[in-house]
């Protein structure tokens, strides 16, 4: 990056690779992203695979989950069933996926990413927002030098390569990441904005999917300039609240800041009742609920904990905290649920409870959690039938499924809603 006048290598390292932008040393919003990502990590622990075109996917979906830029050259994109894949590319190498080991290399990448600034915003197992502004003192240097030297940094010690985008907002600095892939490092400064945007499609707006483009095209809408050139009370009254996302996201003004993510020590839910319960028929009900809510919890954020955790304060406000470490960790509702009411009963002495609480600690990801259990046949069923209810809530709805356990069980003398919430603990 650095050069002399007349060169068109850097006079520090060589590379024909040079950036010139006039606010380079301005820009600290970086959006990184790992190239193929699971492609590149197969590659790179099997040299043989480099220069065969290799597509990671097949097992139980029978996609792709990730096409090399060799395999993508024949035409094969992510998502696309298999054998269409394989249509194309019938030389493709395929392996299924091993997330365990992807997601040790994107923790090892993303560990990297915070020896450079605190804010660190995942995006994903293999993406992220950093916001470097005010760490120049610290790295002696502008973002733009530090994202490049972290370049090489994960190329030699992670042996994969990534795609820089450098802007002001998160919203620009996403788009440049994906401009030059793979290896790439694009800049979208804050003065050509408004040109880049201009005749882009709708479509690359975040938030803008296949719907609202769909909507958008056939208000006669295609490109951000059509956007640009409309006032925003005139896309409001269109658009709702969409329409003044719209009105500011086509001009390149997006305030939204880096959310760095904190480390979760534990995940509960818990709620206190409006009449204190004593009986296992009032508490096994709630704590059915209140396992499923953290089970969810777990889920979405593909964690899992090792140790179930049951919290109850008694009418006279004394806490009581059980836990149990399970053989491995889970975000099942079922085995939160079973092991919560092994130590729910042993408390159940005609004690008046006004709070019941269940979580879980000792987070980790879900790559080891919930193996098939060879010995208990019936959690494993009942694994598989909690796996069944999952796909039937994400399709329709958290209402879609309640177990025997709090079906028709929310009303009267029920706990109230309003007091029931489920918490993050927070590491600090
Ligand atoms: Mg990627």
């Amino acid at each position: 990056m650095q050069r002399s006048a007349e060169s068109r290598r850097c006079y520090a390292c060589g590379s024909p690779r040079l950036l010139r932008h006039k606010e380079l040393y301005k820009l600290s919003l970086a959006h990184i992203d790992c190239d193929a990502f699971y492609a590149a990590v197969e590659k790179r622990d099997n040299p043989e695979l480099l220069d065969k075109p290799l597509i990671i996917g097949g097992g139980t979906r029978g996609v792709v989950s990730t096409a090399c830029y060799l395999a993508r050259i024949h035409g094969v994109r992510s998502a696309m069933p298999m054998f269409k894949a394989l249509e194309a590319c019938p030389q493709a190498v395929v392996i299924p996926p091993n997330m365990e080991k992807y997601s040790k290399v994107g923790r090892e990448v993303r560990q990297l990413m915070r020896e450079l600034t605190p804010a660190v915003e995942p995006l994903s197992i293999d993406e992220a927002f950093l916001d470097l502004s005010g760490t120049e003192n610290l790295h002696k240097a502008p973002a733009s030098f530090v994202l490049a030297k972290f370049v090489q940094r994960i190329e030699k010690e992670i042996g994969i390569t990534i795609s820089v985008g450098l802007s002001y907002c998160k919203f620009l600095a996403k788009i440049a990441s994906d401009l030059n892939k793979p290896r790439g490092f694009a800049v979208i400064g804050e003065e050509e904005a408004l040109t880049f945007l201009r005749d882009k499609p709708v479509s690359i707006i975040w938030g803008v999917g296949k719907a609202l483009t769909a909507k958008l095209n056939s208000d006669g809408i295609r490109t951000i300039e059509q956007l640009q050139s409309t006032e925003e009370n005139v896309l409001m009254k269109s658009y709702g609240v969409m329409g003044q996302r719209l009105y500011r996201l086509s001009r390149g003004q997006d305030t939204r800041r880096v959310e760095p993510e904190h480390e979760m020590k534990s995940i509960s839910a818990e709620t206190t009742f409006n009449h204190d319960l004593s009986s296992s028929d009032d508490l096994v009900p709630v704590l059915r609920a209140l396992s499923e809510k953290v089970s969810h919890r777990l889920k979405n954020g593909e964690i899992a904990g090792h140790t179930v955790v049951l919290k109850l304060k008694t009418q006279d406000f004394k806490s009581r905290t059980r836990n149990r470490q399970l053989s491995s960790p889970t975000q099942l509702a079922d085995r939160i649920f079973h092991t919560g009411l092994s130590l729910l009963e042993k408390e159940l002495d005609g004690t008046k409870f006004r709070l019941l609480g269940i979580g879980v600690s000792d987070l980790s990801g879900n790559e080891r959690a919930d193996p098939p259990d060879l010995v208990d046949i019936e959690a494993t069923r009942r694994a598989k039938a909690e796996n069944a209810m999952d796909f039937l809530r994400n399709k329709f709805g958290q209402k879609a499924v309640e177990t025997g356990y709090t079906f028709g069980k929310s009303g009267l003398g029920r706990p109230q809603t309003p007091s029931e919430h489920v918490k993050r603990e927070e590491k600090d």
